[in-house]
């Protein structure tokens, strides 16, 4: 069976990059009716926190990209790692190097000096020699010193690097830690990794983790290397471009459906069709065709895709991500309509949550911030008689909805002689503080009744 597995660092927040990563591992899975592990690739300890990984589990969650069995975390694995390491040392496929930091650092230079790659020159590699008895070794792996390592990368093709490459990677340190490749290998060979699917900053360690997996006799995975995500300069995208967390994304008010389906397609394409569900992706996505080429990212195109799913969506379920919203901006969102009608109501109007929650206020908290030259030019003494006019006859109402609303306005402009743009100007800014809020009839009947009462009797003073 197919199993493929997401393994971040907890060393900060959830890269968006790392998600589009995690979707398309998530999605090979699931095609194939596998297994989809979350890892958690703690061995940096300086860098890796708690909080991290907590950031790391909800934004999975978020996404809906739910993973098999528990997570496996690699500080708890230092037990195996070291019996690995035990076992290589004991078939001879690895060895004891007593060279000291200051004794590398010299064969480099003096590799550099040549013009040579640096690379460890396996001087205690088959040596038969009294250690030095004050230095505590580190561990090397002894890979082959000819032939190269050739696999098939599902997205970049055949890769090929040749063995004189390649020295003998340190797999434990001087106090006997494992490092981060071999832990890698020895997850992927124990957790029965079938196909690697991980950003292609890590293509350069697959000939090694390859050698290494040869050695301990496993299987030996599918390798697919993700380009990474670009921003608009050019440069890997990072903080300095904008968002890159996926939290962030949250509280700016996307949908993880936005989100995702923007993600699938950097870089990947199915004709002309911009619109994925899980269920197309699920049907369509192919990691084959992932472009081997770095794709850049564009905001633009991510907001066309969230109004997009917030217009076609479930107005119940996109509810509870507005609710999110209004959490945020600390407003009580009891304290009025039920927010599936705002949902429904300003779909047309919203390109995030986030905008949708803050033009939302005025159904549920009290005005405050009066636009003063909209006050000016419409609550004048003239405008008076009009909002008294609606008062009273909005107070006779016995169903608050659009519909009566409207008539209501109708037949006061009718009985005024005003033109409904001068019957329903003023009431808007009496009601909204502003002068911009979708139709008039809908904006009241979200505000409600006896709030619409209590701000028009406000403005006539
Ligand atoms: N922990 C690595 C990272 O966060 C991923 C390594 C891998 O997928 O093999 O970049």
């Amino acid at each position: 069976t197919v199993r493929t597995r997401f393994a971040p660092s907890p060393t900060g927040y959830l890269h968006v990059g790392g998600v589009r990563t995690a979707l398309y591992s998530w999605l090979y899975a699931r095609q194939h009716q596998g297994e989809f592990i979350l890892r958690i690739e703690d061995t940096d300890r300086e860098r890796s926190t708690e909080e991290a990984v907590q950031v790391i589990l909800e934004g999975m969650a978020w996404c809906g990209l739910n993973h098999d069995g528990d997570v496996p975390r690699q500080t708890q694995r230092f037990d195996r790692y070291k019996q690995v390491i035990q076992q290589l040392l004991d078939e001879g496929k690895a060895y004891y190097c007593y060279c000291s930091k200051e004794e590398v650092e010299q064969m480099r230079a003096e590799q550099m000096a040549r013009k040579e790659k640096p690379r460890y020159n396996g001087y205690w590699r088959d040596r038969q020699e009294t250690p030095p008895a004050d230095v505590q070794p580190v561990v090397r792996f002894k890979n082959p010193l000819s032939g190269n390592v050739v696999f098939d990368d599902m997205i970049k093709g055949q890769i090929s690097v040749s063995n004189e490459e390649l020295d003998d990677l340190i797999i434990a340190r001087a106090d006997g830690t494992p490092t981060y490749n071999f832990c890698v290998v020895v997850d992927d060979w124990d957790m029965g990794i079938t196909h690697v699917i991980r950003g292609d900053d890590h293509v350069n360690n697959t000939p090694r983790q390859i050698n290494i997996l040869q050695a301990l006799g496993a299987q030996i995975p599918k390798y697919a290397h993700v380009p990474m995500i670009l921003g608009n300069d050019g440069q890997r995208l990072s903080k300095r471009h904008g968002a890159v967390s996926v939290m962030n994304y949250k509280e700016d008010g996307f949908l993880p459906e936005a989100l995702l389906n923007y993600l699938i397609r950097l870089g990947w394409a199915n004709g002309d069709q911009e619109i994925f569900s899980i269920e197309d992706m699920l049907q369509l996505f192919k990691i084959e065709n992932v472009n081997s080429a770095p794709s850049a990212f564009n905001t633009d195109k991510l907001l066309w895709l969230n109004q997009h799913y917030i217009k076609t969506g479930n107005p119940e379920r996109i509810a509870e991500h507005l609710a999110y919203q209004f959490q945020l901006l600390g407003i009580d969102a009891n304290n009025g309509v039920a927010l599936p009608r705002v949902v429904t109501a300003l779909a047309e109007r919203a390109k995030t949550l986030r905008e949708m929650a803050e033009s939302s206020r005025m159904f549920y908290v009290e005005l405050v911030d009066y636009d003063t030259t909209a006050v000016q030019k419409h609550l004048t003494a003239d405008t008076k008689t009009t909002l008294s006019t609606l008062c009273e006859q909005f107070a006779t109402l016995t169903t608050w909805q659009a519909e009566p609303i409207h008539a209501v306005i109708h037949a006061v402009s009718e009985q005024l002689g005003l033109k409904m743009g001068k019957v329903a100007q003023p009431l808007r800014v009496a009601v909204t503080g502003g002068t911009v809020s979708p139709s008039i009839d809908i904006t009241l009947a979200l505000i409600g009744q006896e709030r619409t009462l209590k701000r028009l009797q406000q403005a006539i003073g």
